[in-house]
């Protein structure tokens, strides 16, 4: 008989599906499953015995299943392949950085959004990823911390998909994770990475969530970005501008634009005097990716000397920027690599 996979329910759900069992045996087993991280009932020394027997024969908890693990050779990074029940694989990145250990997770199996140089939608969407296959993927980096005797602080929906596509698995993903009988984990260590989804954007600014928004803008100019990014199609620069924005002022957080750097095509002094133009007077700060060549993309990185004076330039012209560290390049971390080689081997 299929058992039912309790991993990923609320508190809440957890009730119903118990029932009539006492709610607080819901409590308990709630925090056995997230505070404690047991996978079988025979581990839950304060349920009746019978009781674990009983409810091992209906229930399982399950996270994904480790396919591969790559370590990049400054043991920095580290990057799992993740099965999961359906046979579809996603990647989880974990980063250890100065101010924190972080996991970057996927939001779903493939992407539908066509950006030019990007490796997880070549093959297009596969399928959305549930909030606990989602809540899965930052249990598995947080437990693999635990057993080296460390700690997760951070959480980026950067990995493959669009979060904003996925939308309300995701924000149940984000409630749980948050809850305390789950990791507590604060809203603003949550960063989520989007494309430019403007509807959903306003949405999230209404869910009393304040996560971190991070905006992948890339181009700042509406025709060259609807070339590289089809989003822009739907929803152009103004209207993106504006959604930022406004996600900034209701939620008092700065929002981070993400701007790769493709070489010769977006990475010249005017490309970052526009930027600095439509950013300008925003609560908002830029983080520049340099280009990670991705084989089956006909772009190229930029060169040292484009990044350096494209930075300067934004610093000096009223915008806070940082360079984004490159991190695993040793083990395919930009998105979908790993994923993408994986299924084409
Ligand atoms: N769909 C979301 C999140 C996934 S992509 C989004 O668009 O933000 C995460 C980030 O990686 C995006 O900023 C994306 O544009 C960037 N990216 C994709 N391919 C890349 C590559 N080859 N090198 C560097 N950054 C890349």
């Amino acid at each position: 008989m299929n058992r039912k996979n309790l991993f990923g329910l609320t508190l809440a759900e957890l009730k119903t599906e118990l029932a009539p069992l006492p709610k607080f045996r819901a409590k308990q087993i709630a925090a056995h499953i997230y505070k404690h991280g047991m996978k079988t009932f025979d581990e839950m020394n304060d349920l009746p015995k019978n009781l674990r027997a009983e409810l091992s024969t209906r229930y399982e908890i399950k996270i994904a299943e480790l396919l591969k693990r790559l370590d990049s050779r400054d043991k920095l990074t580290t990057k799992f392949l993740l099965g999961l029940s359906d046979g579809a694989a996603v990647e989880v990145v974990l980063m250890r950085h100065d101010y924190g250990n972080s996991v970057c997770i996927s939001s779903q199996v493939g992407c539908q959004m066509g950006c030019r140089f990007c490796a997880s939608t070549l093959k297009g969407l596969e399928r959305n990823l549930t909030a606990a296959e989602m809540l899965g993927e930052i249990f598995f980096a947080e437990e693999f911390l635990r057993g080296d005797g460390q700690k997760l602080d951070s959480v980026v929906i950067m990995g493959t998909g669009e979060p904003l596509m996925n939308y309300d698995e995701l924000i149940k993903m984000l409630r749980l994770l948050h809850e305390d009988y789950c990791l507590g984990m604060s809203y603003r260590k949550i960063t989520i990475s989007t494309c430019g989804i403007v509807p959903a954007i306003k949405k999230l600014r209404d869910e009393k969530i304040p996560v971190t928004l991070s905006i992948s803008l890339h181009v700042p100019d509406d025709k060259l970005r609807s070339a590289l990014m089809p989003i822009n199609s739907a929803f152009g620069l103004k209207s993106l501008l504006a959604a930022g924005d406004d996600y900034a002022q209701a939620t008092g957080r700065r929002v981070t634009y993400e701007y790769i750097l493709l070489g010769g095509v977006n990475d010249t002094e005017e490309h970052a005097r526009r930027l600095a133009k439509i950013l300008s007077g925003q609560l908002a700060n830029v983080n520049l990716i340099p280009f990670n060549p991705v084989d089956e993309r006909n772009f190229l990185p930029p060169t040292n000397n484009a990044v350096k004076k494209f930075f300067h330039f934004l610093n000096t012209h009223g915008i806070g920027a940082t360079i984004r560290k490159e991190m695993g390049a040793d083990v395919n971390a930009a998105c979908g690599q790993l994923r993408a080689k994986i299924i084409a081997s």
